[in-house]
């Protein structure tokens, strides 16, 4: 039996305790389905319990998984359209003792909250950010995102796009990352792999994911991808040679690590005043009552 296999099934508890057992109810055929198994899998194969995480969501189709993982047993928040970094961001500079894992969707993420994506990267918060790339807004059913393909027709432009798409791995890398992936949602194993990365990584990790939409998305689906997807067997060394790596979106789209720093110090590592500090600042406001204080917004 494989290694991953036989640790989940000695682990089948935790395992458990994360699939919860909501109704799912995305579409039949959403890439959404094979992302949050990988998530799953990743958290229980690098031994974290759920008690030790929270899994922020943005607003999106991805973020129905809010009430889907973990049913009552692991933490979570649903934000605002846009703004899941941030708070995510805030969470785990209050407690860097959790893992913090942020999800948000091509729409979200590339438009109203690429302010917010920009300043994560830069700052190298300790956490790891997913980005459903399904190339559309599929929550609002089917719109143009930053990310959909130059000249589809999507509802809101009935005659194609006009701008031609983002590359998100790539934008990313201007930023002077630490890690940078990119998988894709029909490929459980290999996104369970680079998710056990991302969860490994000191700063912050933004893994891509390319996901398939079959509702909104018909001009590229499972096999679209299938026929083009090719595995990095190697991580580039340089960002420069990152960006080579993850430039195709049409043609031979790599999967893999594209870029990782594995010698950078995170944000919390960078902060003067919190060197050779053991507590994390949740702990330390314990001892402040501010009940008189919360009473002014009862
Ligand atoms: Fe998934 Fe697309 Fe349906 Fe949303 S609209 S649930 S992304 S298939």
């Amino acid at each position: 039996m494989n290694q991953d296999y036989k640790k989940l099934a000695d682990h089948k508890q935790e395992y458990l305790a994360y699939e919860g057992n909501e109704v799912i109810t995305w579409c039949a055929g959403c890439g959404n389905y094979g992302i949050q198994k990988a998530l799953e899998r990743a958290m229980v194969l690098e031994g974290i319990k759920p008690k030790d995480a929270l899994f922020c969501y943005d607003i999106g189709c991805h973020g129905n998984g809010s009430d889907k993982i973990g049913n009552k047993v692991v933490y979570t928040l649903h934000g605002l359209h846009g703004r899941v970094i941030p708070v995510a961001a805030g969470a785990c500079v209050a407690n860097p003792k959790m893992k913090v894992i942020a999800e948000g969707g091509d729409g979200g993420t590339m438009s109203e909250g690429v302010n917010h994506l920009v300043h994560a990267v830069r700052s190298d918060y300790p956490m790891v950010f997913i980005l459903h790339n399904n190339e559309n807004y599929g929550l609002t059913t089917g719109q143009a995102s930053a990310c959909t393909r130059q000249g589809r027709p999507m509802n809101g432009s009935p005659d194609g796009v006009i701008s031609p798409p983002m590359n998100c791995c790539d934008f990313v890398m201007g930023l002077n990352p630490t890690f940078v992936a990119r998988s894709f949602s029909g490929d459980v194993k290999h996104m369970t792999d680079i998710l056990r990365a991302a969860l490994r990584h000191n700063g912050f990790a933004f893994v891509e994911i390319m996901q398939v939409c079959p509702t909104y998305n018909r001009a590229t689906p499972q096999e679209w991808y299938l026929e083009r997807i090719n595995y990095l067997k190697t991580t580039p060394k340089t960002i420069e040679s990152a960006r080579k790596a993850c430039a195709d979106l049409n043609d031979k789209i790599n999967l893999g690590i594209f870029y990782q720093n594995k010698k950078a110090p995170n944000y919390m590592e960078m902060l003067e005043n919190r060197k050779g500090v053991k507590t994390a600042p949740v702990e330390e406001v314990k001892r402040f009552d501010i009940k008189s204080l919360l009473k002014q917004f009862e």
